[in-house]
């Protein structure tokens, strides 16, 4: 038997219908706050994802699917959306009326990671991106937000965790005040870390490995070392944060792995996910416009990821499967082909009917309609049709009913709609 890829997961019914809730108000608060959606594609050049997440990261270096298609061109199965997006918006020259614009899509990303319980190499995000305002307002409108749409979706027991990462001003700053530290401690850490750390030091705050963490618990932090431009910026999210009741934690350590963010980054985090605690995580991202050939744009965004969210989301998935209004039992062939004619007439008006094709006996079939939890049954056989009357049973009261075979849809939906 073929099964499905390492890492990969179906999406099953039962699920779908937390998945379908979870977007519908996801969707409902973006768009209350004005995002527009967008829809960009899952493959795109190499390049794009190695120049904008950058060389030295773990998505770049060792977790992308990428292939040469059949010309020749490396292309890459889509590890995040956010550098897409950008591609996008400088492509289609988004900034030229007004460069403020709001999008969010909703979709697989792909990341050859080690699977694990949250951790999947085909993962869902949805994400949000706020292109065109410098003011640290737009870091917390997006924190913000992440906060309404966790208590919306009852995640309970979630952490803002924020920090700084300072801008290309500062932050070479802060870099070699890191690397001295991590130079003194080099016999501590994993390989990768003693690898990366003079071309990427901040990768190595954000390392998993426990040796390397306790190792980096006195290393010195970015925050003491913003410009005044930097710090200020940290300090009006922190205040507005404040203002607006949504509480978090200054985490030092929050380096995220990618290398493009600047000033603020957050990472919304949860106790009940075990080693995968990070449900959602962004930040500022001001150069990346501009590297990638646009305009110098500030932005700022994030990502959520679906999967972990649809896991502690506090949502009873029975509450949302939709269970069918009505089971029609057919006893013979002629009442099978009014069934069948029934069933199409109620499914266009948005009632949703189902029955048997096969002509089992009565028994059989309420035994499927109870399986079904349809609410109600409709009985029709040769003694029914010869009185010109079906039965209706409503399965929680068992209270029976006769309905005229004439005109029945339109007779039957005062019976059985809510
Ligand atoms: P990132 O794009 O790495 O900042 O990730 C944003 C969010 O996506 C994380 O906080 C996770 O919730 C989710 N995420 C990232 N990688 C995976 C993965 N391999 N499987 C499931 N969720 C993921």
């Amino acid at each position: 038997m073929i099964q499905l890829i390492r890492g990969f997961k179906d999406i099953l019914p039962g699920e779908v219908e937390v998945w379908q809730y979870i977007e519908s108000v996801a969707r409902g608060l973006f768009e209350d706050f004005g995002f527009k959606e967008i829809r960009i594609p899952i493959m795109e050049k190499t390049e794009l994802f190695a120049r904008s997440i950058g060389e030295d990261t773990d998505i770049v270096e060792k977790e992308m699917y990428t292939f040469p298609d059949r010309k020749g061109d490396l292309i890459t199965l889509r590890p995040e959306a956010t550098a897409s997006i950008c591609r996008s918006y400088i492509q289609h020259k988004m900034y030229a009326d007004d460069p403020v614009k709001k999008f969010y899509t909703i979709g697989p990303m792909f990341r050859r990671e080690r699977p694990q319980k949250g951790r999947y190499r085909q993962f869902y995000q949805i994400n949000a991106e706020i292109f065109g305002v410098a003011s640290p307002l737009a870091d917390v409108e997006l924190i913000f937000l992440l906060k309404n749409l966790f208590s919306r979706l009852s995640t309970g027991d979630v952490e803002a965790h924020i920090n700084s990462l300072g801008c290309p001003e500062c932050r070479p700053v802060f870099k070699a005040a890191l690397t001295e530290y991590i130079s003194s401690r080099t016999d501590a850490l994993c390989s990768d870390c003693v690898r990366r750390k003079d071309r990427n030091p901040l990768r190595v705050l954000d390392c998993k490995v426990p040796a390397c963490r306790e190792a980096m618990e006195d290393a010195p932090s970015i925050i003491d070392h913003l410009c005044p431009a930097c710090a200020q910026h940290f300090d009006v999210v922190r205040a507005s944060l404040d203002s607006l009741g949504v509480p978090f934690v200054v985490n030092k350590r929050l380096v995220r792995g990618l290398d493009y963010y600047t000033r603020t980054t957050f990472e919304i985090q949860t106790r009940s996910l075990g080693a995968q605690s990070a449900v959602a995580g962004g930040g500022r991202y001001d150069g990346l416009v501009k590297m990638l050939g646009g305009p110098d744009m500030p932005a700022t965004g994030f990502a959520i990821g679906f999967d972990r969210l649809a896991e502690v989301a506090g949502l009873d998935n029975q509450d949302f499967i939709r269970k069918p209004d009505l089971y029609i039992a057919a006893l013979d062939e002629e009442s099978g082909a009014m069934a069948f004619e029934w069933l199409c007439a109620l499914g266009t008006q948005g009632i949703q009917a189902t029955m048997d094709f096969e002509g089992r006996s009565l028994k059989s079939q309420m035994k499927r309609a109870g399986r079904n939890e349809a609410r109600f049954t409709l009985i029709v056989g040769e003694d029914e049709r010869k009185k010109g009357l079906a039965i209706l049973r409503n399965m929680k009261t068992r209270e029976q009913v006769t309905v005229p075979l004439d005109n029945l849809v339109e007779r039957m939906k005062p019976l059985i709609q809510y």
